[in-house]
């Protein structure tokens, strides 16, 4: 192994925190540095902003603790300008400069508002915890005089936050609008049970509609029509850091790092994407940005650091979903199990005892941080099977 070794990991959401993590308990014994470089000292927990926007208040995980004994220097600030070519990392417009030779970008995403008028300036959105603490107050303010929330974008986190928001604030009239019915890519009993829970909470769903415009007090369809909205929560699509694409590595149309099978990026092979960021394919098609997807892409660019260290060869990333869990509040849950490729299966779970599993899932990444300073845990609870096996030479 190299002398010495400099990682750098940009990004200490769920998957630069798991890389950074494992990647230290296994070369704990090696000469390897690790640095993770994020904004803030407190790690956020993505999945759970929806619950933050609803008035509840999350557990305080400070990312210094949960890195504490495993050797790897937290920087606090902004990676600003990445050279790929002299491998910096330009931290806070240049308050600090990391060399590195080895680089994970694990960025993330965050609401897409640039794409319609009047998001950006008018919308609320979940893209970090003062975010949401804003949308908070927000609707503290219009629930007492019976106002009107629109959450736009139908896809699971528009249907979480709509629930969470219509539970917590039973005063409030709320309108969830999206191009697709809320849950089209579950089967049809688990769509049901969820339909069913929007309507127990009140909420009105309108489909088919694109939102043109957002205003300081309303949200206009295509169509013309124009919904009040006191408040306007974004949900709809996300986007990823510019730093990739501006940078000169190799992005797709969306912006997301080009990677090979190895999740390298195509351009610079000492760049290694996961998470969000990453352009990851299988077999069986495009994986889209989940915990549950990025997760694995952590553990497994943790290990092939390892194995590239060691001069031993990588063999190419397999990922399979397994289920759609969906939060409906507090008290109830739907989760879809799937196939490989994010298709239903038949089975579903629903009501408390989906509460419950889906409550394991949220909860489950900060310990699995813990256990990992000791441990190599999996994080990788499918392969995807026969969908991502290797066709026989
Ligand atoms: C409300 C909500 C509910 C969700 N529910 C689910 C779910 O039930 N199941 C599921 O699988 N997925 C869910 N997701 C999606 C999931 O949160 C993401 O797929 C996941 O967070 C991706 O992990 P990541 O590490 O790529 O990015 P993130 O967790 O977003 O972490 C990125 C990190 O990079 C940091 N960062 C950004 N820019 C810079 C920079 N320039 N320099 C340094 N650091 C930077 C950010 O501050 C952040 O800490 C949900 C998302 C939302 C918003």
């Amino acid at each position: 192994m190299k002398n010495d070794h400099h990682v750098v990991i940009l990004g200490a959401g769920y998957t630069g925190m798991l890389a950074a993590i494992r990647l230290a308990h296994r070369t704990r014994r090696a000469d390897v540095r690790i640095t993770l470089v994020n904004p803030s000292a407190r790690f956020t927990e993505r999945l759970r902003m929806h619950q933050i926007a609803a008035g509840q208040r999350l557990a305080d995980h400070q990312i210094p603790d949960l890195l504490d004994g495993t050797g790897i220097s937290f920087v606090q600030g902004t990676a600003t300008a990445i050279d790929p070519d002299g491998r910096t990392v330009v931290v806070d417009d240049g308050a600090a400069t990391l060399d590195y030779d080895t680089l994970v970008y694990a960025l993330g995403s965050s609401a897409a508002t640039g794409r319609v008028p009047g998001a950006d300036a008018h919308a609320f959105t979940l893209s970090s915890p003062q975010h949401a603490v804003r949308l908070a107050a927000r609707l503290d303010e219009v629930a007492a005089a019976g106002g009107t929330v629109t959450v736009c974008g139908s896809g699971l986190t528009g249907v979480e936050a709509t629930a969470e928001i219509a539970e917590a604030h039973p005063g409030l009239r709320v309108t969830l609008v999206g191009l697709d019915e809320p849950g089209a890519m579950m089967g049809a009993k688990a769509r049901a049970h969820l339909h069913r829970a929007l309507d127990r909470l009140g909420v009105t769903v309108k489909v088919g509609s694109r939102v043109s415009k957002v205003l300081p007090d309303a949200v206009e369809l295509e169509t013309g029509e124009i919904l009040p909205s006191d408040v306007c929560l974004w949900t709809a699509g996300v986007t990823v850091p510019s730093l990739a694409a501006d940078a000169g590595i190799a992005v797709d149309d969306r912006g997301l790092i080009l990677v090979d099978a190895t999740l390298r990026s195509v351009s610079h092979p000492d760049i290694h994407a996961i998470g969000d960021a990453a352009a990851v394919r299988m077999a069986w098609g495009r994986i889209h940005g989940t915990c549950q997807s990025g997760m694995p892409t952590a553990q497994y660019t943790a290990d092939a650091i390892v194995r590239l260290l060691r001069g031993k060869p990588v063999k190419p990333f397999r990922f399979g979903y397994i289920h759609q869990p969906v939060s409906l509040g507090r008290h109830d849950a739907v989760i879809q199990f799937t196939h490989a490729d994010d298709t239903p299966r038949r089975a579903y779970l629903k009501g408390r005892a989906a509460a419950f599993y889906k409550e394991s899932v949220s909860g489950s990444p900060v310990p699995v941080y813990r256990l990992s300073k000791r441990m190599n845990v999996s994080a990788t609870l499918f392969k995807g099977g026969r969908a991502t096996r290797e066709p026989a030479a």
